[in-house]
């Protein structure tokens, strides 16, 4: 088949089955031009929640179709390949967390949407890199457990001044890009801002600009004056910042920012 013929097949499906294609912000660019949205989690959570459609085909890894799931309970979700999982996701067990709790009695728990139905199940409350902050301000307590992200918790806990209880997960994508990668790009290119996503190590973060969700960065890419600029996220973004900003230049300071996973769906 060509890829005309293909892109024909998956438009007569679609109205076969009465479908809506979402797709994350990192996927390969073909998906990301087929879908009907694409977004971060928390958009893409958002729309999960209210298409109309019977079916969703969600683009993405396993932990955002089970959340779109857990949304639109009467809703036929489906992915692509089974096989595109988060790692970090992966990091934290139930019966991990459950411990986590016993050592730190009547803490509030919150979750990063990167986990699986359990882990929420076993959680107050469930936020995305969009919403951490201002979720985490309206949490009354000052102690909150913050699993299983330490990158994106670290954050959220420094700019909210509550102690944030760390679990050891992490993103193995994000921690590949390192300070020395931006800090060269950083001398290559000194007016570009750094717009980065919180999944990144503390050290990246701390050379940063601006530190954003995967759809804060495409609006800052607008929104800001500059020509250039230096992202430090996956590299499936740098698809729609430059379809959005074409006369814009967007440089990732390492070539290692591929997540593996993102990429299973074809
Ligand atoms: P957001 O698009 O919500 O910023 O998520 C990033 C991510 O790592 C999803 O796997
Ligand atoms: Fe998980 Fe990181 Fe891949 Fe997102 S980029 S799916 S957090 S491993």
């Amino acid at each position: 088949m060509t890829e005309e013929e293909i892109i024909a097949r998956i438009q007569e499906l679609k109205k076969e089955r009465n479908a809506v294609i979402l797709a994350h912000n990192y996927q390969i660019p073909e998906v990301q031009d087929i879908a009907d949205y694409t977004g971060d989690s928390l958009e893409l959570s958002r729309i999960a929640a209210k298409v109309e459609e019977d079916v969703i085909l969600f683009c993405g890894v396993d932990f955002m179709a089970e959340t779109a799931k857990i949304l639109s309970p009467e809703k036929t979700v489906l992915v692509p390949d089974k096989a595109a999982i988060c790692p970090m996701a992966e990091m934290i067990t139930t019966e991990e967390l459950i411990e986590l709790k016993a050592k730190h009695p009547g803490v509030p728990v919150m979750c990063y949407v990167n986990s699986s139905a359990e882990i929420k199940a076993e959680s107050d409350v469930c936020c995305t890199s969009a919403n951490s902050i201002g979720l985490a301000k309206l949490i009354e307590s000052d102690d909150v457990i913050f699993v299983p992200d330490k990158s994106l918790g670290g954050y959220t806990g420094e700019m909210t001044g509550k102690n944030f209880i760390l679990y050891d997960g992490f993103c193995p994508t994000h921690h590949r890009i390192l300070a020395d990668d931006v800090r060269k790009a950083k001398e290559e290119h000194p007016d570009a801002p750094v717009l980065t996503h919180p999944e990144c190590t503390k050290d990246v973060l701390a050379l940063s600009d601006h530190i954003e969700s995967t759809s804060g960065i495409l609006r800052l890419a607008k929104e800001l004056p500059a020509m250039e600029f230096i992202i430090c996220t996956e590299q499936g973004l740098n698809h729609r910042l430059q379809k959005e900003n074409p006369d814009k230049t967007f440089i990732s300071p390492s070539e290692l920012n591929i997540c593996p996973n993102m990429k299973k769906n074809t």
